[in-house]
């Protein structure tokens, strides 16, 4: 069959095109055998936060180049990437961003990918992480246009602390407003993700779990990753997320609990009382890249397979330079087989001089 030559602007990192076209099979394989499974979608660069583990002021200030409207994936283009990577085995997608709420008319994005079926016939788990900046005006919608749950970034319940951290001015009670409402309406189950940075935030771990403890969110401590290369990320900054758990545990005994699948990345404890849950996401200290089945598909298109892989590969120019879907599912299948990532697992010497893209632009 011929085939045509479509340009690629990170060519080095594309592998073979040659060959039979790879049909959506739904059961690809990378070089460690991990499936492709889950599709993370950064659907804005820009954000109303300036969290200073993400967006440091100082380097996303008022002269810093957002992508200009043209270069994001318009939503035809999100939802016939998100057609291909279905078909080939996607089951959960996940916007992100940036402030994946600041996208205009997210609801329409929503609504488009909710009719997507996985090739047994099942909707997809369908969710979206947010600030909660906006979560109260926007739940209804949310639900209404078809989005399963939300998760939600709650660093601190110090009202001063957390406008620190977000350096935004932005208020703990809106937040809690927003997860409120999302609840209501209905989107559970409901998660909430605190960053934990050693010496900035970690008084606050009692109080999150005090808070959340008994209601149906679950609350879930994430290391501070090394993401990126503008928030002067160091080692003694993270809390290993075992002595979060030995934190809570002498304040609320926990037992531990099963995970639901292989590929979830938080560790769950109950409270032994039988009030709810935590998780705990040790990316830095207990890698779970042998168990990674995630992609990511930046604010302009470019997959990435690993979320701190220094390069990625652009789809965008695939599709806009005439390719047909079989053509995007033959490039997807290739790139996805050939991957080997495990950034976590290899952390150290080995990755020092990775030079890493930031977090709001390929999406958490
Ligand atoms: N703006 C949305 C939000 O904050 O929920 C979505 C995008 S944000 C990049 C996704 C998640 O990444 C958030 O929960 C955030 O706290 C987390 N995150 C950002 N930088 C991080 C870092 N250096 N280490 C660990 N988590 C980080
Ligand atoms: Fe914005 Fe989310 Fe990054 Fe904070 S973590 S700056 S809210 S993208
Ligand atoms: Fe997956 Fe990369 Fe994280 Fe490992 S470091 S779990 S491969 S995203």
């Amino acid at each position: 069959m011929s085939r045509r030559i479509i340009p690629l602007a990170d060519i080095s990192a594309i592998p073979d095109f040659s060959g039979i076209a790879a049909l959506p099979s739904g059961r690809l394989t990378d070089t460690l055998a991990r499936p492709l499974r889950d599709l993370r979608i950064s659907v804005t660069d820009r954000c109303n936060f300036r969290c200073v583990y993400c967006m440091p002021r100082e380097v996303f200030d008022k002269d810093y180049q957002f992508l200009p409207h043209a270069a994001l994936l318009s939503f035809e283009e999100i939802e016939r990437l998100a057609r291909v990577f279905v078909a080939h085995g996607v089951e959960k997608i996940r916007l992100t961003g940036g402030e994946p709420l600041l996208r205009k008319n997210i609801e329409f994005l929503i609504e488009r990918l909710a009719m997507l079926r996985t090739p047994e016939g099942r909707p997809l788990d369908l969710t979206l992480t947010t600030n909660g900046s906006l979560l109260a005006r926007k739940a209804q919608s949310l639900k209404d246009a078809g989005l399963s749950r939300v998760t939600v970034s709650l660093d601190a319940l110090d009202d001063a602390l957390f406008r620190r951290m977000n350096d935004a001015d932005f208020a703990v009670a809106d937040v809690l407003h927003g997860i409120e409402t999302a609840q209501a309406v209905g989107l559970a189950p409901l998660k909430v993700n605190m960053v934990v940075k050693r010496g900035t935030n970690d008084q606050e771990i009692v109080p999150m779990a005090r808070l959340f403890k008994g209601s149906s969110a679950v609350l879930r401590f994430i290391e501070y990753m090394d993401v990126g290369a503008s928030n002067g990320w160091n080692m003694s900054e993270v809390l290993p997320s075992a002595q979060v758990v030995d934190l809570i545990d002498a304040h609320f005994p926990l037992i531990p609990l099963e995970a639901h699948s292989a590929a979830e990345t938080a560790q769950r404890w109950g409270y032994e009382d039988g009030s709810g849950e935590i998780g705990v996401i040790s990316s830095v200290t207990r890698a779970f890249c042998g168990d990674c089945t995630r992609a990511r598909l930046s604010t302009e298109g470019k997959l990435y397979l690993c979320l701190f892989a220094s390069s990625g590969h652009d789809l965008r120019a695939l599709i806009r330079n005439g390719a047909t879907d079989e053509e995007v599912a033959t490039a997807v299948a290739r790139i996805w087989q050939a991957r080997g990532d495990r950034y976590s697992q290899l952390r150290g010497s080995a990755t020092d001089n990775v030079r890493r893209v930031e977090m709001s632009y390929i999406g958490g």
